[in-house]
């Protein structure tokens, strides 16, 4: 497969050069120069495929000829190690449990089959650098996706007393080639020197940089997994149902999830309907009322993984729909809410369903509430992050102490390593540069 930007001024790239450099040097987006369909014979089959099976049919085009079939099979294996399950809330809303991987959220998924394309991509002779901004829950997946990787340093940059607390203490204290770095600023200003990074000349020419933000393709793509496992399970639960009367909700930031959603569809995925579904951050909702496309700084809310304001995955949507706002707006629908109404939804969910939901797909949840009685079809919502992932308002909404799970108490003694800057690009420039000298000279 090769990859066009989508500012269409860089040249094509094959898979691993996309994955490599991240972004196009123009500061578009890589996306498929086509996207194949699948054929009727594997949405027969997919209710009784298996996690890994299904990301290997999936991804095979997009990442061929540079990853061969047989080291697709093993990097598919040992990414989709959990159970991703579908579980039934109420009639007609089911739950698209995304967080029983290593961080407890979504990202886990495309962060770990990154990894193990970058891994197979890397050469001895040339470390790469992986620059990642995070609002939460990137930084813990990949720094767990890319942990003790050889011949690569991750490099994560986050909001000072922007994350909650278990994750900061979840990409923070595992050293190795794992460094943090506290930016005095917002999420977008993370996310902004980033790309000033990578748009960089002398640093580019110093180093080989790599993205690891929801951009990447990597990462982007085996997302669409989770689409056809969940519709192949709803199938298991309703047989009878016409086979695309199906809406997926997706609690969204950047808009990584569902540019991966749009892309699964494309491929054949009988999806009738999705919802973007934000906190007040509600850029993409917005659009899609009035056809203005605004970015704004960002809000902080409770749903904090997802306090975007400038979503850079959303070109990809576009470009999906070719760039048509007509056809984009017949297919995504917009929803947003506020903390309020998020708080009460948990509590009467739990009280009424005995369903524990998470700020972000409570919102995913709430959508489906509004929505479905106009859409008519069943709803799925994406549950994209453990409830006890954020304990703290948890907690105070159910008055309870929620236990953490397994995977995040082992965190909780460890030793923050963080280096602090102030949101100049200068300051990032030579913390990168000191960090390159330290490993090439190691
Ligand atoms: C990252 C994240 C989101 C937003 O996903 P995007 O792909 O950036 O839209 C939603 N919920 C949680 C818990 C997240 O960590």
């Amino acid at each position: 497969m090769k990859y066009y930007s989508t500012n269409r001024q860089s040249p094509d790239m094959s898979f691993k050069e996309a994955v490599v450099k991240g972004l196009p040097q123009d500061k578009g987006l890589f996306f498929p120069e086509h996207v194949p369909a699948l054929p009727a014979a594997f949405f027969e089959a997919l209710p009784d495929m298996t996690l890994p099976e299904i990301a290997f049919e999936v991804l095979q085009p997009y990442t061929a000829p540079d990853i061969t079939p047989e080291a697709l099979k093993h990097i598919c294996a040992e990414v989709f190690t959990f159970p991703i399950p579908l579980v039934k809330v109420e009639e007609d809303i089911y739950s698209l449990e995304l967080f029983h991987g290593p961080t407890c959220a979504f990202k886990d998924v495309g962060a770990r089959f990154m990894s193990r394309c970058l891994q197979a991509f890397a050469e001895p002779e040339k470390p790469v650098t992986v620059l990642v901004a995070t609002s939460g829950d990137t930084g813990s997946a990949v720094a767990n996706g890319f942990l003790g990787v050889e011949n690569i340093e991750v490099v994560i940059l986050y909001p000072e007393g922007g994350v909650s607390e278990i994750q900061e203490m979840q990409f923070t204290t595992l050293g190795q080639n794992i460094h943090a770095v506290a930016v005095a600023g917002t999420f977008d200003d993370c996310q902004h020197l980033v790309k000033q990074a990578f748009s960089d000349p002398v640093l580019t020419k110093e180093m080989q940089l790599s993205s690891a933000n929801s951009i990447n393709v990597a990462r982007w793509l085996p997302q669409m997994v989770y689409y056809f496992h969940a519709w192949g399970q709803w199938r298991k639960h309703q047989p009878q149902a016409h086979a695309d009367a199906v809406t997926f909700a997706v609690p969204s930031g950047n808009f990584g999830n569902l540019a991966a959603g749009v892309l699964a569809r494309q491929m054949g995925l009988p999806v009738k309907f999705f919802i973007a579904a934000t906190n007040l951050n509600k850029i993409v909702p917005a659009y899609l009322e009035s056809g203005q496309y605004t970015p704004a700084p960002s809000v902080a809310t409770i749903a904090n993984a997802m306090d975007v304001g400038s979503p850079n995955n959303f070109p990809r949507i576009q470009e999906t729909f070719g760039q048509a706002y007509e056809a984009l707006t017949q297919v995504i629908k917009g929803y947003w809410t506020e903390d309020g109404p998020i708080k009460s939804t948990i509590l009467e969910v739990q009280q009424n369903q005995g369903y524990l939901l998470d700020p972000h797909g409570a919102i995913g949840y709430m959508a489906l509430k509004k929505e479905l009685p106009d859409l008519k079809t069943a709803g799925i919502f994406l549950e994209t992050a453990h409830p006890a992932k954020f304990k703290q308002t948890i907690d105070a909404i159910l008055e309870t102490d929620l236990p953490l799970p397994e995977q995040l108490q082992v965190f909780l003694h460890r030793k923050k390593q963080v280096s602090s800057i102030r949101n100049e690009f200068s300051e990032l420039a030579s913390l990168l540069q000191e960090q390159h000298r330290l490993h090439t000279a190691s």
